[in-house]
C-alpha cells in the first residue's frame, strides 16, 4: 500500500504519443497509485491537439497544454494558428505549449521557429495563459525573445531545464519557473543538481516528459508519470529536504503556475480509481 499522503504533480507528459497511448489507462492508473494526482498532458502540435484535449477530458487530474513544438514550425501556416487559438479556449486547457526553439536538431529552419515562437507567445498573451517553453541549444535567442515579453506573460515554465546556474538565474529573473525532468537523476548531472540546490524551491517543478527521459532507475525503458517520484526524490536530496516536503512544494507550484485550484484537481479522483 502506498503512502496516500504523498501527492505529486507531473508538469509535463505526452500521454498521447504512440509509446504511451496503447495502454494509457494503465499508465494513468499507475500514476494515481504512485500519488501523481495531477498531470499536464502536453501536445506536440496540431496533429495531436484534439487527442490531448480528449485525454484531459477523460480522466480527473489531467489537464491539457496546447501548442506547436519548434520541430513543427517549418510547416505551420496562418490558419493553423487560428485552429490552435480556437482549441486553446476549450475547458481544461491550462497553458500554451510546448513552444520554443530547438537549434539542436533543427528539424525546422531557425527563422521559422522564431516566428512561430513569437506568434504563440502572442497567443498566450491574448488568452492570458502561461507558457511551457522548450529550448535546446538556443538559450540566448530564447532569452532574448522572452525578454521582449518581460512583465506581460501570465507566467511560464522552462521545461526539462538543463542549463547553467547563470541561465537559470536569467529565466528566474523573468518570473519563469524551472521544471526538472529525469535528467536530474543522471550520474553526469552534477552541475544541474547544483543549479537545483541553489534555485528557490518555490519556483521549481518536476516532470517526466514521458515517454522520454526516464529517471535513473528506469533508464533505457519507456518513461511514465508514476516515475516522477524519482526526480522529486533527487530534488529532495539536493535540497536536504524530505520527499514529502518537495512533493508538497512542487505540487503547490504546479497548481499556481497553471492557475488550478486543488479542489478541481482532486475532485472525483477517489471514485474513479
Ligand atoms: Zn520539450
Ligand atoms: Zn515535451
Amino acid at each position: 500500500m502506498k503512502d496516500m499522503s504523498l501527492r505529486l504533480a507531473d508538469s509535463h507528459a505526452h500521454l498521447d504519443l504512440e509509446e504511451l497511448a496503447p495502454d494509457q489507462a494503465e499508465v494513468v492508473r499507475r500514476a494515481r497509485e504512485a500519488g501523481v494526482a495531477l498531470i499536464i498532458n502536453v501536445a506536440t502540435g496540431l496533429r495531436d491537439a484534439a487527442q490531448v484535449l480528449h485525454t484531459a477530458a477523460s480522466y480527473p487530474g489531467i489537464f491539457a497544454a496546447l501548442g506547436v513544438h519548434p520541430h513543427g514550425a517549418g510547416t505551420l501556416q496562418e490558419k493553423d494558428l487560428e485552429t490552435l487559438a480556437a482549441l486553446a479556449v476549450r475547458p481544461r486547457v491550462v497553458a500554451i505549449g510546448e513552444i520554443g526553439l530547438d537549434f539542436y536538431r533543427l528539424r525546422s529552419p531557425a527563422a521559422a521557429q522564431e516566428v512561430w515562437f513569437r506568434r504563440q507567445l502572442d497567443l498566450a498573451l491574448t488568452l492570458k495563459k502561461p507558457v511551457i517553453i522548450h529550448t535546446r541549444e538556443a538559450t540566448d535567442v530564447t532569452l532574448k525573445i522572452l525578454r521582449e515579453y518581460r512583465g506581460r506573460l501570465t507566467g511560464g515554465i522552462m521545461h526539462c531545464f538543463a542549463g547553467s546556474l547563470k541561465e537559470a538565474q536569467n529565466f528566474l529573473d523573468l518570473g519563469l519557473h524551472l521544471s526538472f525532468s529525469g535528467t536530474l537523476t543522471y550520474p553526469k548531472a552534477g552541475p544541474l543538481r547544483e543549479v537545483a540546490q541553489k534555485a528557490p524551491l518555490d519556483r521549481l517543478l518536476v516532470e517526466t516528459d514521458c515517454p522520454y527521459l526516464p529517471p535513473q532507475p528506469w533508464r533505457g525503458k519507456r518513461n511514465e508519470p508514476a516515475y516522477v517520484v524519482a526526480t522529486a526524490r533527487q530534488l529532495a536530496e539536493v535540497k536536504g529536504l524530505s520527499l514529502e516536503e518537495v512533493a508538497r512544494a512542487t505540487w503547490e507550484n504546479t497548481l499556481r503556475v497553471f492557475g488550478l485550484e486543488e479542489e478541481e484537481v482532486l475532485v472525483a479522483q477517489a471514485s474513479s480509481l
